[in-house]
């Protein structure tokens, strides 16, 4: 048996965890935590917001699912890391924003980190087993968001209702935001930087608009390995859960006559920025990625609630990361420190610009 605790339990990535958890026997639910929605007898124990890493301490988890959304999920991220319990992690922003720290603590705690993030994934089962010199590159797809194709003055007024219709993923709020914007994109560099121990120049991102590709390795001998298949967020769930074992899912096989089409194009960085800031916050290192995630989150919830127009999010996580320090965090309390002065900056930029 498996003791499994699935955070962030009535979202997107949580649900779609619990169908999983269901149809398989040896993996028994023993916490789940949620941030406002009510989720009563869901677990033997549930949680409504409040500290995650206490429900964890209650729950001596096997596997923790850490698929909260946004810099809240840090706590988990790290709690678990630090006791060696495998990490299922769908809550990219917590290694984004703490790289370093998650991998120190992993290194203390021993345990496994399974990416849940499909790109992740697929990349982990390309890389499982071979040594990081054979590597050429990542190459991590995006499918371009409901914006592809447009260029940058025909994204001045698109609503967040265009901008929450994903051509080929459902999925929560934020991270639909961030697709549009290639934010998502951007934060999934950081994080392969820090799963995979790659540097930025081995790191690349392609539009691949139907989605079938998660991603590319490319080996030293012109050989590249791609991990393909429908775009289902339960094949990386299943796979994270079921590790090694790789169980069954209901996803149906790919129907390779019936029309698929792998068609690959390179994103258009000028209409895009969020992706060139996340770059160049990840080679910057420090706490600049920490920042990057805090204007983002900020620039996001903004443009949700009508203050913002879609271009302002890239405008406050950039000048945001021109006014941070983006010195290193040497512990829980910088980091904590770091998120919190981005974010404070972020809001400022936020009310100059809803003022113009
Ligand atoms: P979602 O908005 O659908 O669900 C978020 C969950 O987190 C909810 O259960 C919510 O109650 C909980 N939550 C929010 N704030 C919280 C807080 N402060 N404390 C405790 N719980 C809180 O989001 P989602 O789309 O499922 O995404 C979850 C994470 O997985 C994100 O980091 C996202 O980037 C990542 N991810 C999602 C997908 C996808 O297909 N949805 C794919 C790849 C990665
Ligand atoms: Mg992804």
């Amino acid at each position: 048996m498996k003791r499994v605790a699935v955070l962030g339990a009535t979202g997107s990535i949580g649900t779609q965890a619990l169908e999983i958890i269901e149809a398989h026997p040896e993996l028994e639910l023993v916490a789940a935590a949620s941030g406002s929605q009510q989720i009563d007898g869901l677990a033997p124990l549930t949680q409504v917001g409040g500290d995650l890493t206490e429900l964890l301490e209650r729950a001596e988890p096997d596997v923790v699912l850490n698929a909260v959304v946004g810099f809240a999920g840090l706590g988990p991220t790290l709690w678990t890391l630090e006791r060696g319990v495998t990490l299922e992690l769908a809550n990219k922003e917590s290694l984004v924003a703490a790289g370093e720290l998650a991998l120190a603590a992993q290194e203390r705690g021993r345990g496994l980190l399974l990416p849940v993030d499909s790109e992740h994934s697929a990349a982990f089962q390309c890389l499982e087993g071979r040594p990081l010199e054979t590597v050429y590159s990542l190459v991590l797809t995006a499918s371009g968001g409901p914006f592809r194709g447009r260029n940058r003055d025909e994204l001045t007024d698109v609503t967040p209702e265009e901008a929450l219709a994903h051509p080929t993923w459902n999925m929560g709020p934020k991270i639909t935001i961030d697709s549009a914007t290639l934010a998502n994109k951007g934060l999934e560099q950081i994080e392969a930087h820090f799963l995979f121990g790659l540097e930025y120049e081995r790191i690349e991102v392609v539009v691949h608009p139907t989605s079938v590709v998660h991603a590319l390795v490319r080996f030293r001998d012109g050989a590249a390995l791609a991990h393909l298949g429908y775009p289902d967020m339960r094949v990386p769930i299943s796979y994270a859960l079921t590790y090694p074992e790789r169980g069954a899912t209901p996803v149906e096989p790919l129907d390779l006559a019936g029309g698929l089409v792998l068609e690959f194009e390179t994103p258009d960085l000028e209409t895009f920025p969020m992706l060139t800031l996340a770059r160049r916050a990840g080679e910057q290192g420090g706490s600049y990625p920490c920042a990057y995630n805090a204007a983002n989150e900020v620039g996001v919830a903004a443009f949700l609630e009508g203050g913002i127009r879609f271009p302002d999010i890239a405008v406050i996580v950039g000048e945001t990361l021109e006014a941070v320090d983006g010195a290193p965090a040497h512990g829980y309390d910088d980091l904590i420190e770091a998120d919190a002065e981005a974010r404070r900056l972020a809001e400022q930029e936020v009310g100059a610009l809803s003022r113009s």
